[in-house]
């Protein structure tokens, strides 16, 4: 029996279930109930909403996400050793938790959620930036989902939360904050793993926005932020030629130095480049 429900210690499960961490899967799991319950409730009230877990594994924060009231989780895991003690949580919490066992990358979830759904998940690190990606770009805005709370290494959660001028910024802090508020949460030592990982990580908070932050095209922006950024040690002016023969005077017709690198350049000021570089309808 656990500090946070009536369920058996996680090490008791992982011993009962053979859950040899394995490595290709990016398995670090959480065995602290209490530090699970933690990360569970930085994602606000769960008790009026669907929660998307991707990677449950033994299910530490899959318990803490349904202990503290989750109407509903939908628990995606690739690994088919993990079933049984996931369906051990089903059964404490009747009704209250699906478990699909497949690929995230391959599973569309969509059909079995109802709104408002929040995205909790200790992400597995080979899938992790994909799936945010995925996240951040669906057909249409608002998306599916109103809010994000994942784990990452540090170093993805810094890229993903950074401003203009540090070394983490880049198509990712643009690509999130366009259209979210993003903000690191919680810090991890890899000690708080069994097994520990190489490197520390961080839980981020995304918050999706009604609507962008500034106006513009996606694939502009995103052609626009891609060319910037693949070569951001270059001048724009370089870098971006490929995108307008005359890219100079539409850098400087939203007040932009063509001499300027990707690195320097507010987001705010991307989405009017991009404005400037999207042919008129
Ligand atoms: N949530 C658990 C915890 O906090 O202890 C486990 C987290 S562990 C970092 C990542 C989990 O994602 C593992 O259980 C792994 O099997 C699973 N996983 C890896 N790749 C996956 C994929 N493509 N789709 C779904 N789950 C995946």
């Amino acid at each position: 029996m656990s500090a946070i429900d009536d369920l058996p210690p996680l090490r008791e499960v992982i011993a009962r279930h053979g859950l040899a961490a394995r490595r290709a899967l990016g398995q670090n799991f959480l065995l602290d109930l209490n530090l699970t319950a933690r990360i569970a409730r930085t994602a606000g009230d769960l008790t009026g909403a669907d929660i998307l877990e991707i990677g449950p594994g033994p299910g530490g924060l899959t318990r803490a996400l349904l202990a503290e009231g989750a109407r509903h989780v939908l628990a995606v895991e690739k690994d088919a050793r993990c079933l049984p003690a996931l369906e051990e949580i089903a059964a404490a919490y009747p009704g209250r938790l699906t478990i699909m066992q497949g690929d995230a990358l391959e599973i569309d979830p969509l059909a079995h959620l109802t709104p408002p759904v929040k995205v909790v998940a200790n992400l597995p690190y080979n899938v992790g930036t994909e799936l945010l990606v995925r996240w951040l770009t669906p057909p249409r805005w608002p998306p599916f989902w109103e809010s994000l709370t994942l784990m990452f290494q540090r170093e993805v959660a810094e890229r993903i939360v950074a401003r203009p001028g540090s070394k983490a910024y880049g198509r990712l802090a643009i690509l999130a904050q366009w259209r979210a508020e993003a903000h690191i949460v919680m810090r991890l030592p890899p000690g708080a793993f069994t097994p520990p990982p190489k490197v520390s990580s961080a839980v981020v908070a995304l918050t999706a926005l009604p609507a962008p932050r500034y106006p513009a095209d996606p694939a502009v922006l995103s052609r626009v932020v891609a060319a910037a950024f693949n070569q951001r040690r270059k001048m724009l002016r370089a870098s971006l030629r490929g995108l307008a023969p005359d890219i100079e005077a539409r850098l400087e017709s939203v007040g932009i130095a063509p001499t300027a690198r990707a690195e320097e350049i507010s987001l705010e000021r991307f989405c009017a480049l991009a404005r400037a570089l999207t042919p008129p309808r």
